[in-house]
């Protein structure tokens, strides 16, 4: 089945007892059991949910994977897969990551003694030659944010494959519409669901989908023991979300087309990140990876100074200033300030992160009205 077709009809099974189309919300904390131990195979909604069980059947089918599991937000997917791990075991991770993985890697696991070894991923060999023998995860990021690096995927799963360690890919920039991991090799999959998959900026979720039953039984387990579930409306929601995924990337690509061509032309623009752009190092990889380069895009100002790149911020008016991205609606963001303000000044430019970095997560409006909208506050 072709992808447009399964993203309709991913996990939709119509109600048993009513035949409604859409999955209904089962607002509801537990189930009437006939007699000790007889249930419909519902005994408590923190172990399961049927609409969190339709969407967990989603979420499988959209990454071409055999299981899903849903969690209360992006990073509590990512702790219940370092809860595999064991104190002294060591993971390896992209350099150039989402903060909130960092700071859930540094401030919260490093003091339960799991070691953290941050290599650029851009470059598999220098993931190889920091494998040792406590080696248990790779864990990386492609596209990142907010420089758009390219990370090769299936040169990295080779290298873990051969090493029998796991690999685990945040996929949330792309979305399983443009690219999935797991064909690639990754062991495991992760989305912050509140992204391109919610699609509507309304809801928090994390997901993580898997192809082996084993990995998804330990996986589950820590689901359930930790609690970190979301609520049958949020599943509803995404549930729904899911069914234009399709079209909406199709639109945040086209937009973002045309955009990272229209910054690139600008004389006041410096340097444009996306990497649909042939000159892109990662753009040969991401051809190969994706089905197209997305609707994520940042750029540097010529003028590159924090009050130049303020004036811009505060200028939009399609575009809001907000973090967060994925959603129909077109958001403007400063990572120095904003999403990357934890990270030290100088640490930051060495990683090439600038001060008048600006990035875009580009919605599905109109793009002559969004490209009018940054003509007038780029001046
Ligand atoms: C937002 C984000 C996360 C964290 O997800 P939450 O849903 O906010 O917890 C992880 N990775 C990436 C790439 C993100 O953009």
């Amino acid at each position: 089945m072709k992808l447009a077709t399964k993203l309709i009809h991913a996990g939709a099974e119509p109600d048993p007892s009513t035949g409604a189309i859409m999955t209904p919300i089962f607002q509801t904390s537990t189930y009437v059991q006939e007699a000790p131990g007889k249930n419909k195979g519902y005994e408590y909604a923190r172990s399961q949910n049927p609409t969190r069980k339709a969407l967990e059947d989603a979420f499988a089918i959209i990454e071409n994977g055999k299981f899903g599991l849903a969690f209360s937000s992006g990073v509590a997917a990512t702790d219940a897969v370092i809860k595999l791990l064991a104190p002294g075991d060591e993971v390896i991770c992209a350099n150039d990551m989402y903060g909130g993985t960092y700071r859930l890697f540094t401030k919260v696991f490093e003091r339960f003694g799991i070691v953290f070894k941050y290599v650029d991923t851009t470059n598999a060999e220098n993931v190889e030659k920091a494998i040792t023998g406590k080696t248990k995860l790779v864990w990386i990021e492609t596209p990142t944010n907010p420089l758009m690096n390219i990370t090769d995927i299936a040169a990295v799963a080779s290298i873990t494959q051969s090493k029998k360690i796991l690999l685990a890919v945040d996929n949330t920039f792309a979305s399983p519409y443009l690219q999935n991991p797991l064909d690639l090799g990754a062991d495991i999959v992760m989305h912050s669901v509140t992204k391109y998959l919610g699609g509507h900026s309304d809801v928090i979720q994390g997901a993580l989908m898997m192809n082996d039953p084993e990995l998804r039984e330990k996986l589950y387990f820590i689901q359930k023991s930790c609690g970190a579930v979301p609520g049958p409306m949020d599943c509803f929601l995404v549930l729904r979300g899911i069914k234009t995924l399709g079209v909406r990337m199709k639109a945040h690509c086209e937009n973002g087309k045309a955009i990272a061509n229209w910054l690139r032309n600008n004389p006041k623009v410096a340097k444009v990140y996306w990497p649909g752009f042939e000159e892109h190092p990662g753009y040969a990889i991401a051809k190969k990876q994706m089905l197209d380069f997305g609707g994520m895009i940042s750029f540097e100002l010529k003028n590159d100074s924090v009050d130049e790149a303020n004036r811009v911020l505060s200028s939009t008016h399609l575009f809001s200033l907000a973090e967060s991205l994925g959603g129909v609606e077109s958001l403007i963001n400063h990572p120095a300030s904003m999403t990357h303000a934890s990270i030290p000044r100088e640490e930051r430019i060495k990683n090439g992160l600038s001060d008048s970095l600006i990035r875009l997560s580009v919605g599905i409006e109109d793009a002559d009205d969004l490209i009018e909208d940054l003509n007038k506050a780029i001046g």
